[in-house]
């Protein structure tokens, strides 16, 4: 689904400690947090130092450049045939009971081309 920035909110986080993301059975609750740095890789080795928790618990990335697992896949607009601008990285996530399935350690990219109002959807392995 591709909607409109306009309008568009975080919710709001279920009460609880705001350090520590928030397990409700098989529904997993996060923070986006910003790091310095421009590389993915390199900030999300930088939040999990910070952190003192494991790189998997990153979930993704708004924005930057995509890590590829694989080749540069960056699609082009099926409308303009020009290049996709990136909007988000999602990883699979630590948990199996929680996680989204991009083919087992996977990486998800969505691409989108505002004008067009057309969006793409890939994942690596
Ligand atoms: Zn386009």
């Amino acid at each position: 689904m591709l909607f409109p920035l306009d309008g568009l909110g975080p919710i709001p986080l279920p009460e609880g400690d705001d350090e520590a993301p928030l397990v409700l059975g098989d529904v997993r609750a996060v923070v986006l947090e910003r790091e310095s740095e421009d590389d993915y890789e390199l900030a999300r080795a930088a939040w999990a130092a910070r952190s003192e928790r494991p790189k998997s618990a990153v979930l993704g990335q708004l924005g930057g450049r995509p890590a590829w697992i694989q080749a540069d896949e960056t699609p082009s607009c099926p409308s303009c045939a020009r290049t996709m601008p990136f909007i988000v990285q999602l990883e699979e996530g630590p948990d199996h009971r929680t996680s989204m399935n991009f083919g087992g350690a996977g990486s998800a990219y969505a691409f989108a081309c505002e004008p067009c109002g057309r969006a793409l959807f890939l994942w690596q392995c």
